[in-house]
């Protein structure tokens, strides 16, 4: 598995890095955000470290799929029954200040404001 010494995310996954787990199993781990933006802010992330989608091959991407495919059984975990928001952000122009690959999953309340 593709593992960053220097990767926050990376440290989270093999467990050297604390965090609250809601969530995980031998591929993907989800944990609450540290700075939460919604009532319910996780991040649901891949143990094996990709800064972003566009480091991934192929193969890989049975990964994103397990992950997307997770997060209904995540979100009904955090009581989202009225629905919730992914947000995966990529480069610079996105924002994205952990370079390992995340998906956002926010919830709790309406969220509002839409950019798309
Ligand atoms: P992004 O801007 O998409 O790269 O988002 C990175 C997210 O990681 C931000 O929402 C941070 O609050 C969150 N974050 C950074 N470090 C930690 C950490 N140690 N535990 C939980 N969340 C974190
Ligand atoms: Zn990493």
């Amino acid at each position: 598995m593709k593992f960053k010494k220097d990767c926050i995310f990376c440290r989270i996954a093999a467990g050297e890095i604390p965090s609250d787990k809601v969530y995980e199993d031998e591929r993907i781990v989800a944990f609450k955000d540290l700075n939460p933006q919604a009532p319910v802010h996780v991040l649901v992330v891949p143990k094996a470290h990709f800064a972003t989608l566009a480091e991934m091959s192929g193969e890989d991407a049975e990964l994103v799929k397990h992950a997307l495919q997770t997060v209904p059984r995540i979100a009904a975990s955090l009581g989202l029954a009225n629905g919730y928001r992914l947000i995966v952000n990529q480069g610079e122009d996105a924002g994205q200040t952990v370079h390992h690959l995340h998906i956002h999953l926010l919830g709790g309340k309406p969220l509002g404001e839409k950019i798309v």
